[in-house]
């Protein structure tokens, strides 16, 4: 027999977690303003809100902390991270930002100007935040591919070149850089080829514009090559990720996601005048350039958590437990993006809720049922994160309308993911029943998911 699929990790450290009634859930939520961001954690058994920052660490990043150098300049946990950065990413220069918006915010703030245009593969939403409230314009140049949740293709991430291309043209002398996000996390969490990111850099080059890699989930990304694309299943996950990051000029990282710390994140470039500009904001706004809001201690785990993030044993451990959700979802019917993503599963709630109206909000309903059945926080990728339009200040309606279950790295087990599963189940059982969506009643001007009060329609 075939030995079966077991996780590369055993476990050192235990953190209870809490049932509760439903009953308890009903009131929670309500004084929540079925915002599930409004909900205290002690409130939710099983967390899958988003796998930013969530991460466990190893007992080697630990043992990392201690060794951290506080000094506020020049200190050895700068070289450390410095080290990692250009070993395994290629890059020479960096600056450390406290995360991955924060890197955002530093580089944009030299390279963005109002009337500006940033073509790239479906923007982040703190990537388009940073970028609109630049008086700056995204332009999403996914693949149509992407927004169909029933086709599978490998590169659901990818960027569709020619829709690139025209935007190249008609808005040259407006495009600072073009941003592809790997992978792709607002269609799904999907990747972006090897040979994608090639072409990205000739248009680029052609074009005469830089490239920035929105890099939170890259090991990811390079996981994803190594299973899918041709000519890459020899090649190590470091080879990959290499040969990815040479179409890049520029990367901006969330290490809350594949460097698996709890808080952190970087630019890192080529170039040595940029890295200068960027000084000037970096200390500005996040802190000295050799520190850059992260202290000693934790700029050593986000090290050590680079050479862990691109370890082939680990990566399979966490994908395949996506999928082991994903597949489970799909036995029951459930209608979910194809192919699985790597850091969570995204359900169709257009699909699974049709009856309901999208001025209803579908996905954030479906998150509030899932929290209602079992505790099982999710979280909205739709109408409420799409957000009104800057100028006409209408709702924006996206064509995907997602409820992602993100999954925390080595965190939960299948039992977990087995609990998760059963209660979507049970909500798909009585979907019909389901009558009745939500509606806004306060939100910010900007990036409203976050902080909106919602209530029963
Ligand atoms: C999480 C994320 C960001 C923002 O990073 P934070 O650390 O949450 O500020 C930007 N881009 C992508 C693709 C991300 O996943």
């Amino acid at each position: 027999m075939e030995l079966p699929f077991a996780e590369s990790f055993k476990i050192k450290m235990v953190e209870p977690i809490r049932k509760s009634s439903r009953q308890e859930r009903e009131k929670w939520i309500k004084s929540a303003g079925y915002n599930l961001f409004g909900l205290s954690s002690d409130k939710v058994f099983i967390d899958l809100l988003t796998d930013s920052g969530t991460g466990a660490m190893s007992d080697r990043q630990w043992s990392e902390m201690m060794l951290g150098d506080e000094s506020y300049a020049g200190a050895s946990s700068y070289y450390k991270m410095k080290n990692a950065i250009q070993e395994l990413l290629g890059f020479e220069h960096f600056l450390p930002t406290h995360q991955g918006r924060a890197a955002e915010n530093v580089l944009f703030s030299v390279l963005i100007k109002e009337g500006d245009v940033i073509p790239g593969n479906s923007h982040f939403d703190t990537t388009k935040g940073h970028i609109e409230f630049r008086k700056a314009t995204a332009v999403d140049c996914t693949i149509d591919e992407a927004f169909d949740t029933t086709l599978s293709h490998p590169f659901k991430g990818n960027v569709d070149l020619l829709k690139l291309e025209e935007v190249l043209i008609s808005k040259g002398d407006k495009i600072p850089f073009i941003i592809v996000t790997v992978t792709c996390n607002s269609s799904g969490g999907q990747p972006v080829s090897i040979e994608n990111l090639k072409m990205v850099r000739q248009l680029a080059d052609k074009y005469g514009k830089l490239v920035v890699f929105d890099s939170a989930r890259f090991a990811e990304n390079a996981y994803f090559i190594k299973l899918r694309e041709k000519g890459y299943q020899d090649k190590s996950i470091r080879e990959i990720v290499r040969e990815m990051f040479a179409c890049a000029d520029v990367m901006t990282m969330s290490a809350k996601k594949d460097a698996i710390v709890n808080m952190g994140g970087f630019i890192a470039m080529r170039s040595k005048e940029l890295h200068c500009k960027a000084s000037v904001f970096n200390i500005m706004f996040e802190g000295y350039i050799t520190y850059g809001g992260m202290s000693g201690r934790d700029m050593n785990a986000l090290a050590q958590g680079l050479y862990e993030g691109i370890e082939f044993d680990y990566l399979e451990t966490r994908i395949k437990q996506v999928e082991y959700l994903g597949g489970h979802l799909m036995e029951y019917g459930i209608p979910i993006q194809q192919p699985i993503g790597g850091h969570a599963v995204f359900v169709d709630a257009k699909r699974f809720l049709p009856h309901l109206a999208k001025e209803e909000f579908q996905a954030q309903t479906l998150a509030v049922e899932l929290y209602l059945e079992a505790g099982v926080r999710g979280v909205e990728i739709g109408a409420l994160m799409a957000d009104r339009d800057p100028v006409t200040r209408e709702n924006r309606y996206p064509s995907l309308e997602l409820m992602r279950l993100a999954i925390p790295r080595r965190v939960y087990s299948n039992n977990h993911m087995d609990v998760v599963a059963v209660a979507l189940k049970n909500i798909f059982d009585r979907r019909d029943t389901i009558r009745k969506g939500l509606k806004i009643v306060t939100e910010a001007p900007i990036m409203r998911h976050f902080t909106v009060v919602l209530d029963l329609v």
